[in-house]
Formats: C-alpha cells, sequence, structure tokens
C-alpha cells in the first residue's frame, strides 16, 4: 500500500513508523519546517526545549512503549517534581497528601475533604457513569464548599475560560487518574518522565526509522486539497513551500489537523462536519523566561487566582538541569485561552509587560534583570473542549469519504490529549489501515 499522511506530529508519525515497518510505503506532508508539531522544540540557551512545556506520566505506557520499540527506552528518566498552588496571596506546596494536610488556606475539614475527594474519584473504575455531568455539576454536588471554591474551581475556569462549566467531567476523571499513577510510594511524591535530549529524541528517531524504511517526510509542504473521485480519497495537492503544486495519489490517507481545517481540505456531509464544527478549542500561549536566577523552586506552580492573568508557572530547571539550556533557570508562563481573547491578541512584548509585574507574588526579589532571553510561542489547536456525553459524537476514524481517516486530538477520550495518546491512537490507524485493506476496504461503514 502506498499512504499519505497529513502532518508529522506524534500521531502522524507513529502511523508512518508502523506502516512503514509491515513494507508500505508512506509519505508524510508537514506544513512546518519541523516535525513534532505541539511537541517540537526551540533552541533554548543552546539547548532544545519544548515550544510548551513537556512531560511524561508513568501511565503513559503508549509513548514508553514505542521508545522501546524505537531502541531509546533507556533515554527516558524520571524525575520528582515538586507541585505547587497559588492561591489567597500566597505559594502553597500541594505535591503530596501531606501536603494537602498543611494547606492552612482552607479550613482543616475542607482539606480532608480534598483528599477523600481525589481519592473517591479515582476509585471510580467506569467513567461512563460521569458521562452525563459537567466537572463543575459534579464537583459542586460532591465536594463543593471552600474546597472547590478555592481550589478547583479557579483551575477550571483557568483552564478552560467561558467553557469552564461545560467540560465533561470524564476530563476531571482522567487528569486524577494520570496523577495519582504518577505517584511513588506511601508519601505519595510525583514523579514525571522527560526524555534525555528532549521529545526531539523520540521524533527524530521516528524521523530516521521511518527513512530507513523507504518512507519520506516532507517538511513546508502543506496539504491544500483530498482529491476525491466517486466518493473515494485517491491523491493530495501539496503547495511545498517555494515551489509549484503537485498531486501525488495513494491508496489511502490520513489526516492528523484539528478538526477546524480540515473541512478546508475536502467536502464533507452536515452530520460529520457537525461533529468536528462542535469541538471547539482553545490557543496555549506560552511565554519562556531565560533567567540568571530561579523564580521560585516549584517545578509546576497551578494558579488559583483569578487576579494573576496566567495559568501556571513551570519551572523546566527546578526539575531538569539548567546546565542543559547553557546555565539559565528557564520559566514557562502558561495560558489557554479562546482565539477571541485578548491577551490571545496581544504581541509577545504588550504580554510580557501584563505578566511580570505578578511574578513578585511568588518571589518578592524577581527583577527583570533577570531576564537573560523571552521567547514567545502560540498553539492554536493546543486544547479541545470536551463536554458531556461525547462518546455519542465523537467523530469516527473512518471519515464518510472512503479511504480517508482522521486522527485528531478531538479523538482522545475520556483522556486529555497528549503525546502518549496521539502516540497509541496513530498506532490504532496503522492497525486499522492495514485491517481496512485486508478486507478490500469492506468494512467501511
Ligand atoms: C502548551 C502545551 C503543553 C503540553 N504539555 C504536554 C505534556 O506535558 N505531555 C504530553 O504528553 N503532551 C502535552 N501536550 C499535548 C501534546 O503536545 C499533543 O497532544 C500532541 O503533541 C498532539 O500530537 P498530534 O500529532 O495529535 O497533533 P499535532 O502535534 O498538532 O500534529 C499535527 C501536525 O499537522 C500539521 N499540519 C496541520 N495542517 C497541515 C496541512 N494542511 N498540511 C500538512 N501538515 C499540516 C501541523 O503542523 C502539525 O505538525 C501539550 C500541548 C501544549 C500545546
Amino acid at each position: 500500500m502506498k499512504i499519505g499522511i497529513i502532518g508529522a506530529g506524534a500521531a502522524g508519525l507513529a502511523t508512518a513508523f508502523d506502516l512503514s515497518s509491515n513494507g508500505h510505503k508512506v509519505v508524510v506532508y508537514e506544513s512546518a519546517p519541523f516535525i513534532g508539531g505541539q511537541a517540537s522544540t526551540i533552541p533554548v540557551g543552546g539547548g532544545p526545549l519544548e515550544r510548551g512545556y513537556h512531560h511524561l506520566f508513568t501511565n503513559d505506557s503508549a509513548i514508553i512503549g514505542l521508545m522501546a520499540d524505537l531502541g531509546i527506552g533507556d533515554k527516558l528518566k524520571w524525575y520528582p517534581s515538586r507541585v505547587g498552588t497559588y492561591t489567597s496571596g500566597k505559594v502553597y506546596k500541594t505535591t503530596t497528601p501531606l501536603d494537602l494536610l498543611r494547606l492552612s488556606a482552607l479550613p482543616f475539614k475542607d482539606r480532608i475533604k480534598l483528599g477523600l475527594f481525589a481519592l473517591r474519584v479515582k476509585r471510580i473504575k467506569d467513567w461512563r457513569s460521569l458521562e452525563d455531568q459537567t466537572a463543575d455539576y459534579w464537583l459542586r454536588e460532591h465536594l463543593g464548599g471552600m474546597a472547590y471554591e478555592k481550589m478547583w474551581a479557579p483551575l477550571l475556569k483557568g483552564k478552560f475560560g467561558e467553557y469552564y462549566d461545560q467540560i465533561g467531567m470524564p476530563w476531571f476523571w482522567s487528569k486524577i487518574q494520570t496523577r495519582f499513577a504518577s505517584r511513588q510510594g506511601i508519601r505519595g511524591r510525583e514523579v514525571l518522565g522527560y526524555p534525555d535530549g528532549s521529545f526531539d529524541t523520540v521524533f527524530d528517531r521516528l524521523k530516521s526509522v521511518i527513512e530507513s524504511q523507504d518512507g519520506e517526510i516532507h517538511l513546508s509542504t502543506p496539504v491544500v486539497r483530498v482529491e476525491v473521485v466517486d466518493g473515494v480519497a485517491k491523491a493530495l495537492i501539496v503547495q511545498p513551500e517555494g515551489g509549484d503544486e503537485a498531486r501525488n495519489e495513494f491508496d489511502c490517507v490520513l489526516s492528523t489537523v484539528p478538526s477546524f481545517s480540515f473541512p478546508d481540505l475536502v467536502d464533507l456531509p452536515d452530520d460529520y462536519l457537525s461533529r468536528l464544527t462542535g469541538v471547539h478549542y482553545l490557543a496555549a500561549v506560552v511565554v519562556i523566561l531565560e533567567m540568571s536566577r530561579p523564580l521560585t523552586n516549584i517545578y509546576w506552580m497551578n494558579i488559583a487566582d483569578s487576579d494573576v492573568p496566567f495559568l501556571g508557572l513551570i519551572e523546566q530547571t527546578n526539575m531538569l538541569p539548567k546546565e542543559w539550556y547553557g546555565g539559565s533557570n528557564v520559566l514557562y508562563i502558561a495560558n489557554y485561552l479562546d482565539r477571541e481573547d485578548e491577551l490571545f491578541k496581544m504581541s509577545r512584548d504588550e504580554l510580557v509587560d501584563l505578566y511580570l509585574p505578578h511574578l513578585t507574588k511568588f518571589n518578592p526579589e524577581f527583577n527583570r534583570s533577570w531576564i537573560r532571553a523571552i521567547h514567545y510561542n502560540a498553539v492554536s489547536a493546543a486544547q479541545p473542549i470536551i463536554g458531556t456525553n461525547y462518546s455519542k459524537v465523537i467523530p469516527d476514524h473512518r471519515t464518510p469519504v472512503q479511504r480517508l481517516y482522521l486522527a485528531n486530538t478531538t479523538q482522545i477520550y475520556p483522556e486529555d490529549r497528549g503525546t502518549n495518546y496521539s502516540i497509541r491512537m496513530g498506532r490504532e490507524l496503522a492497525a486499522m489501515i492495514q485491517d481496512d485493506e485486508k478486507q478490500a476496504w469492506r468494512n467501511w461503514r
């Protein structure tokens, strides 16, 4: 088979790896001049750093398995992480269950409630029983009080903005499962994974193996159209940067582009189209500071305070060695924003001017002179908003156009999106495509 793949992120490359390993010809087209999609890197202090902070959890078995298959399992290392929460004008350590008991921002009974509540959610095995309720409703009903209002509500509002009360409860359930899985030992200390040499290690290895198996990866080559003949995907029309438009025929096509841009590539019937347009995405806007001093000693800082104009602070060098970044302390200032939000429209410098005065809340000594360099990244399809009863409307991987598949982050459910799940999905798609071919494409819906 000859398969055309649109997108060289985690999903597209995982599919290309499995298909090329089984002797199929894969041709991957990527609009950006780099591979890795949302998990790609930029040079920071001479070392590669993800455009948006990235780490793995211990139950991320798909990416752990893929790294083993690629012969780079030994490159994944585990690090203790330190988690904090900023609330009521103060930073609280919230790494372990014991920290929660000491969280003086809450009355003692609410601290106990908070801990027991997380255990209760963790014990729920069947997320389907939660599907018809929003996280906001469920948390109000089953936790409520100060514990919800001070801890979870600001986090939900910070992460999802005006959509906070639409998020289905399975999202919250899956977050709790993941975080518990990454806790170790009786003290419940969290460990997080990170590949030596950044996530580039995984993507670079995928690329070299795919190419060694006669696969092709074309960068700066957006697909502009899927050609469909008699209801069957036949060819991809590509527009290489600085080159002429070209047409290439395939036995089948996999698209990994976001749901909002897929309809630009192909005409789709209303029912399927409405499933795609029914999912709204938030963009991630990330400012990265290279600094001469650390801001805090926390790796992951949740901001549960609506007066602070960002959602989280991730201090990379509080988990990983600063020598990897030329000796600088690396701080991400993160926000998830609607693309209509005024903060999304701000320039890098406007955002920096807005954010910096708030950093003294985390360290009163913070001074602008600590900053050695500033980077800015915006990812438009960063976080799909997944509402209630989503299993009933999730778009099928087999699209209404025969031999045209779709695999993007809106099809990851009930888990929240992540490299692990895009890889799992990409490998599932490789199996599905091969199975469909064996069935002479008869099992198309
Ligand atoms: C700020 C941030 C933090 C994150 N943190 C983590 C984390 O800690 N751990 C974790 O595991 N995950 C994390 N994620 C999520 C993770 O990065 C993504 O879920 C995953 O990388 C998505 O992979 P994908 O292949 O499904 O999609 P993408 O990475 O979006 O890949 C799709 C690719 O298609 C390309 N494309 C689009 N249109 C076209 C076209 N017309 N022609 C050709 N190519 C096209 C795009 O350029 C892109 O490369 C984070 C994401 C963000 C934004």
